[in-house]
């Protein structure tokens, strides 16, 4: 052991060596506030549990009260808080999974002992693994196409392991999945990989790089579609020294998990995208926000970052371009709402992960206060692309507001699940016949860019997948999730398993959102029971325009989505 070492370890108390993890967890961030999500991460991880004492521990060393340590906790899915836990095994729910099979296996779950301590169960609304349902997570392995007789070898984490599904011919973003290592960086250098960088950093000026990107069209891919060229501008022509850039990995909507394919397949171009921005924003700190759910990926970015740490490709003088800048992974303990930009910045800054209103805009006043440029993991892929062949390549495919190729996920009863790469602009039926099989059995809806989309019905499968056209029939693009459903699935069932995720994972701060979703759910189940009056659906329905236009964020706005498209679209064809 070094003094150094020798030295930290005589001045810790008892108690930091009993909690030696955290402590460490805390000291990285040199005991701020802003740890306290991330140290109960590794509380949970390496204690099983948040107990009194530790939770008291650490309030007192990130100098917080304990209301704010318990408010926080109390706030994420990840915590528990009264005994340790020898397993945790969270089952998917989620539309895909919970009509392959997934309310059984849950139902498994909760039926079998444990045999081995405290067993956690509990659902997760999408574990981002529907192309394999139906899914569960156990002890953060997550395990696929499961049957309820696999429940006891899935409980010692032995069943059937995830892989990246990519169907179709590969393109531009999905060329490289599956065919070199993850965290081979010699093998993704010698493809390419990073010569993006150096042009943007070596050959161009940051305008220069907003201006490409601009002129591609490219827009956000995480389901707001906002130009990201204009992002990136506002961004640097905000006032302030310091800036950020964020990319989204909290890849929580259900139905989708195109970025975990990319990230789990080659991550390298979402960090090289992620400096990219930093350069183009004026930020030297760039964060990825990963969704709790994701451990694969998790571990394989921490790795990619130590490469590309050894191989200068962060840290000072990228390039011997005098350009220096550094990422920090930063993690979400199970909240979906994170997943919206500024509950985002709360989480990242240690708090409860509320919606902030806007304005102020995070190009204005992001993440500590500061002007911040936040991308999903899609979009900031795009970004070598763009800068190796210039924005106007990428306006070969698509038209309007849809530019480009896009990733597209599909579930559910279709012969080939997996994520698709393609122009917009191919019909809902053209992708699922050409690049995923075909349908299995006869389809009875689809629900377009994921628990937030809308319904379709088959008579709508000739709809080209773009925002102009999806957008006359109420449905967005989203996240390209397209979840397909056949004959066997119980609609409104499957419907009243879609209305309790947002009751659920609302935050709970505006009445429109608490109230309206509640009262959505609410008719729903009764609906099912056999007591929803026409009077009843008549004040649901206006209650749930109302909504649309009167929450703080997007999760309320969005809510009343599937509900509405589903009476608009599929009830009306469905056998009495
Ligand atoms: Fe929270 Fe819902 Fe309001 Fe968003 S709309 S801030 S989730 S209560």
């Amino acid at each position: 052991m070094t003094e150094s070492k020798l030295d930290q370890v005589s001045s810790m108390t008892e108690i930091d060596k009993r909690f030696a993890a955290v402590n460490q967890t805390m000291a990285q961030f040199n005991y701020q506030d802003h740890a306290l999500v991330e140290a109960l991460i590794t509380a949970q991880q390496e204690y099983g549990y948040l107990s009194k004492e530790l939770m008291t521990y650490i309030a007192d060393k990130l100098s917080v009260p304990m209301s704010q340590v318990y408010g926080v906790a109390t706030f994420y899915d990840k915590f528990s808080f009264d005994t340790p836990i020898s397993t945790d095994c969270m089952v998917c729910t989620g539309p895909v999974c919970a009509v392959q099979g997934g309310e059984d296996l849950l139902a498994e779950v909760q039926r079998l002992p444990d045999g081995n301590g405290e067993k956690r169960v509990h659902h997760s609304p999408c574990l981002g693994l529907c192309d394999q349902a139906p899914a569960a997570l156990v002890n953060r392995r997550a395990q696929v196409r499961l049957h309820v007789s696999d429940v006891p070898a899935m409980l010692r984490g032995a069943a059937h392991l995830p892989i990246i599904n990519v169907s179709g011919e590969p393109r531009e973003l999905t060329g490289l999945i599956n065919v070199l290592g993850a965290t081979d960086l010699a093998a993704h250098r010698a493809r390419g990989s990073f010569s993006a960088l150096e042009k943007a950093l070596l050959e161009m000026t940051p305008e220069a790089v907003i201006e490409e990107i601009k002129n591609s069209g490219l827009a956000g891919r995480g389901g707001a579609g906002f130009p990201t060229g204009l992002k990136w501008e506002f961004t640097r022509k905000a006032s302030g020294a310091r800036k950020y850039v964020v990319c989204n990995f909290d890849e929580s909507e259900p139905g989708t998990f195109k970025d975990r394919a990319l990230m789990e397949g080659d991550p390298y171009r979402v960090l090289e995208g992620l400096v990219i921005s930093g350069y183009a924003t004026g930020a030297d700190t760039g964060i990825v926000f990963i969704r709790d759910e994701y451990p694969a990926a998790d571990e394989i970015i921490k790795t990619a970052l130590d490469e590309m740490r050894q191989a200068g490709l962060l840290g000072e003088d990228i390039f011997g371009s005098g350009y220096a800048f550094e990422i920090q992974l930063r993690h979400n303990a199970g909240a979906y709402i994170c997943g919206e930009e500024t509950a985002l910045f709360e989480a990242i800054e240690g708090k409860r992960g509320n919606p902030r209103h806007k304005p102020p805009y995070p190009t204005q006043s992001g993440l500590f206060g500061k002007p911040t440029a936040i991308n999903n993991v899609e979009t900031l892929a795009v970004v070598p692309s763009l800068v190796l062949n210039g924005g106007k390549w990428f306006r070969q495919w698509g038209s309007g507001k849809s530019i480009g190729l896009k990733l597209f996920c599909l579930s559910g009863h279709i012969n080939q699940p997996g994520v698709v790469e393609a122009p917009f602009g191919l019909t809902i039926r053209e992708l699922i016949e050409r690049h995923a099989g075909g349908f299995d059995g006869k389809p009875q809806a689809i629900l377009i860019g994921g628990a937030a989309g809308g319904f379709l019905h088959p008579d709508h499968f000739d709809t080209p997948l773009t925002h102009e056209a999806l957008g006359k029939l109420d449905v967005p693009v989203g996240s390209g999730a397209l979840m397909v459903f056949n004959q066997s699935v119980d609609m409104w069932q499957l419907l009243e398993g879609v209305a309790h995720f947002f009751v659920y994972e609302g935050c709970g701060q505006c009445t429109p959102c608490r109230v309206g979703t509640t009262q959505i759910h609410k008719f729903i189940q009764d609906f099912n029971h056999g007591t929803g009056s026409s009077e009843d659906m008549q004040r649901v329905i206006k209650l749930g325009q109302m909504i649309k236009e009167s929450c703080v964020c997007g999760l309320g706005m969005t809510a009343a989505n599937p509900f509405l498209t589903f009476l608009d679209n599929i009830e009306t064809t469905l056998e009495a």
